[in-house]
């Protein structure tokens, strides 16, 4: 006669028992868990930090794409002129490039502006919304003479919240390079020695032609504010073209404005308060 050692009173209270010291067990913390640290390499790169920086005359935030950290400090701004619409939108593909390629920020930091004038957006104006051009709008060599309404300065240097909001970035993280990207002249327009040594540095990589001369005066401009200062400044104009011919041509001189390492500026000109 087979003896039964699992009588149903005898399953009942294993089972009961097996409940209990599955409750009394403490749950390991997540950090304890010994594949998560291997894991966290096959987790896709951290996105880049997003820094609301300052707002439009209309309460739109300005927002700044923050990659790494280091000395070498590269700005790129889009959309000073929104009627000029590759320009966003390339500094916008340059976000999601370098969000998948980490090694290009390694041991540097990059601050992408995609849209430096939101209110000019949705009207697709090369102003703000008071008419302002704040490529015209920056202090030092801040001129009322404007050849146009579409240069207009505004009423007195960095009368703008746009403007201001820029000079500040500028001023908390002292780039070494800054590239502002606008269309259509097609060329490579540098403002002093240092932004001259970094025009001819993205040539070698878009066939750009560089020049000091865009070909008439601008005063009050980002690109002489910047100057000033001892930042080397390139104005990147690209042709007009499709967004993605922009994107291909200027991929690889952009990534080299980001490594070109030019030293540090000798003598860095803290511009007075003019406004
Ligand atoms: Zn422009």
């Amino acid at each position: 006669m087979p003896i039964r050692l699992l009588t149903p009173a005898t399953t009942r209270l294993l089972a009961g028992l097996l409940l209990l010291i599955c409750c009394l067990i403490p749950a390991p913390a997540l950090a304890q868990l010994p594949w998560q640290a291997d894991d966290l390499n096959l987790l896709p790169p951290a996105t880049p930090a997003e820094y609301v920086f300052g707002y439009s005359v209309e309460g739109r935030p300005l927002t700044a794409y923050i990659f790494g950290e280091g000395a070498n400090v590269t700005m790129i701004f889009g959309a000073f002129h929104n009627n000029e619409p590759a320009s966003a939108a390339v500094v916008d593909l340059l976000r999601e490039y370098l969000t998948i390629h980490p090694e290009e920020w390694a041991g540097r930091t990059i601050i992408l502006v995609p849209v430096s004038n939101p209110d000019g957006v949705a009207a697709q104006s090369r102003l703000n919304a008071r008419g302002v051009d704040l490529n015209r709008n920056f202090p030092d060599t801040w001129s009322r003479t404007a050849l146009a309404v579409r240069y207009n300065p505004g009423p007195r240097p960095a009368s703008e919240p746009e403007t201001r909001a820029i000079m500040q970035l500028v001023a908390r993280f002292a780039p070494a390079k800054i590239v502002s990207l606008h269309q259509p002249f097609h060329c490579l327009n540098w403002n002093g020695a240092r932004g001259r040594a970094l025009a001819e540095e993205m040539s070698a990589h878009n066939g750009y032609t560089t020049t000091g001369d865009i070909g008439y005066p601008t005063p009050g401009s980002f690109g002489t504010y910047s100057e000033r200062l001892g930042i080397a400044m390139v104005t990147l104009e690209m042709p007009i073209d499709e967004v993605e011919v922009c994107w291909q041509q200027n991929r690889e001189a952009l990534l080299a404005a980001i490594r070109t390492e030019l030293g540090p500026v000798s003598q860095p000109r803290v511009l007075a308060k003019t406004f």
